[in-house]
């Protein structure tokens, strides 16, 4: 083993000591989940290990959605197989991460975890593996499947699938509460959001998209911590991030996560102009419905779209303050808006530049939906960011704050031929919006004519 054996979560000097406590084992004839809800990879991890003499279980969210017939993608095993000893048996492994490895089996695209049981080394006190508010630091010791449960999150979470002979071990409850559809921390919730406040957001991701209740202590626990959530690190959250929005319950997820008080927590910008504007809750509500639309349709959903939607209004705001500051076009002043706005919320959720970048790009463009006249008008059609731009555009119009009639014809010279594009950019400047226009330029030629004499 090349860690050293460390303390790691408090709760476990409440928790039962390593084999003090039997399982339930729910045999194969007693519960649902089936080899074909497990990928071939997976099984065949989950098999060599077997053969070779180790311990492998199917955990965490493999179970808990085969059990609810949602097809999981995603398959975690848990095996008492070093990560060395994991290694040996399969050429397509790699070992991962420093402070606690875990190896990798690559199939294809499909890259299936296995991690060593994981335990605390002793139970007694040491805080060093805390920080203040209690937060885990350390987390890496090997241990027993016994001692491994207790460090998982929920007890939806914690059931393990024994590929020896198909029967699940439940330690903590979990089968009954997936039953139940009830969303319990394993030990006191309050130490477990403390340890680890990203527990909150995962309480509601999966009550989000499991449909279940957040069983009342959590729910007060949850409650009672939100601001811990500022401490988490940003980059950790961007993940986070993409799990809440972008697993096909974004809507659902947006809701509970303002009903706990967590959304402001992740979008300061955002929750402050929500308060102020009810027309943006709109917006941003018809963004997240596309959004799951587009998931349920297996369509792809780039995260940079939902950021720009979430910080549009902020950004905006600012932009018109800069507007009136100097002398600089809306776009530029969207663009600097968006640079400031986009720097403030890396505090909560670092945002990769190869989604902020083209974020920035696609706000900056909406100000040219409005020129629907000359060569530089109908050249936007080609501008790589046209598609994003164009889909934001029309959101907003959808729910009233972009134009209907500048939707519709950004829509219909999308399928234009070459020559009718060629018209509609230039007819708009021969006879464009009627009368009036014609009208305008008669006159300037005539101011033209009486200037020049
Ligand atoms: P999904 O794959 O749908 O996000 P999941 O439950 O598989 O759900 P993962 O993030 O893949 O979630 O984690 C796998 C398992 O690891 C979880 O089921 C849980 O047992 C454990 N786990 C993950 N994150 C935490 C955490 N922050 N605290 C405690 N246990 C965790
Ligand atoms: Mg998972």
């Amino acid at each position: 083993m090349t860690h050293s054996l460390h303390v790691s979560d408090s709760h476990l000097k409440e928790s039962p000591k390593p084999g003090s406590i039997e399982p339930r084992i729910i045999k194969r004839s007693g519960h649902n989940v089936s080899r074909n809800d497990i990928s071939s990879a997976a099984l065949k991890v989950l098999y060599r290990l077997h053969k070779s003499g180790y311990q492998a279980f199917l955990v965490g969210g493999g179970v808990r959605d085969a059990m609810l017939e949602l097809h999981p993608k995603d398959f975690d095993i848990a095996t008492n197989a070093t990560p060395e000893e994991v290694r040996s048996l399969f050429s397509n492994c790699r070992l991962i991460g420093r402070r606690f490895r875990l190896a990798h089996v690559r199939f294809g695209r499909e890259i299936i975890e296995v991690a060593t049981f994981r335990a605390a080394a002793n139970h007694k006190d040491d805080d060093s593996a805390h920080d203040i508010e209690g937060r885990i630091l350390r987390d890496n010791v090997y241990g027993e499947i016994d001692e491994d449960v207790w460090r998982r999150d929920f007890t939806c979470n914690a059931l393990y699938f024994n590929i020896a002979d198909f029967s699940i071990w439940d330690y903590v409850g979990g089968f009954k509460d997936i039953k139940r559809k009830r969303i319990v921390f394993i030990g006191d919730p309050v130490q477990r959001v403390r340890e680890d406040p990203v527990r909150m957001l995962r309480a509601v991701r999966f009550a989000g998209k499991l449909n279940f209740t957040i069983e009342d202590s959590a729910v007060k626990a949850i409650r009672e911590h939100t601001a811990l959530l500022t401490n988490v690190p940003a980059a950790r959250l961007f993940d986070e991030f993409l799990k809440l929005f972008q697993s096909g319950f974004a809507e659902l997820t947006f809701d509970l996560l303002k009903e706990y008080n967590l959304f402001g927590k992740l979008f300061p910008a955002t929750e402050e102009e929500l308060s102020n504007d009810a027309s943006f809750l709109k917006f941003i509500r018809a963004a997240l419905q596309n959004t799951d639309k587009r998931v349920a349709t297996g369509k792809s959903v780039t995260p940079m779209f939902l950021l720009g939607v979430f910080l549009w209004m902020p950004i905006k705001r600012l932009a018109e303050a800069r507007c009136l500051e100097e002398k600089i076009s809306e776009s530029q002043a969207i663009s600097i808006a968006a640079y400031e706005i986009v720097s403030q919320q890396q505090r909560r959720i670092s945002i990769p530049k190869r989604f902020s970048v083209p974020m920035r790009e696609m706000l900056a463009l909406q100000p040219r939906f409005r020129v629907l006249r000359g060569k530089r008008a109908m050249n936007f059609l080609e501008h790589r960011r046209f598609r994003a731009a164009y889909d934001f555009m029309l959101l907003q119009s959808k729910v009233g704050q972009a134009d209907k009639t500048l939707a519709k014809f950004w829509t219909d010279v999308q399928t234009q031929t070459e020559d009718e594009r060629t018209l509609s950019f230039q007819m708009r400047s021969k006879q464009g919006q009627g009368k009036n226009d014609g009208q305008r330029r008669r006159q300037r030629r005539r101011r033209r004519s009486l200037q020049s004499t």
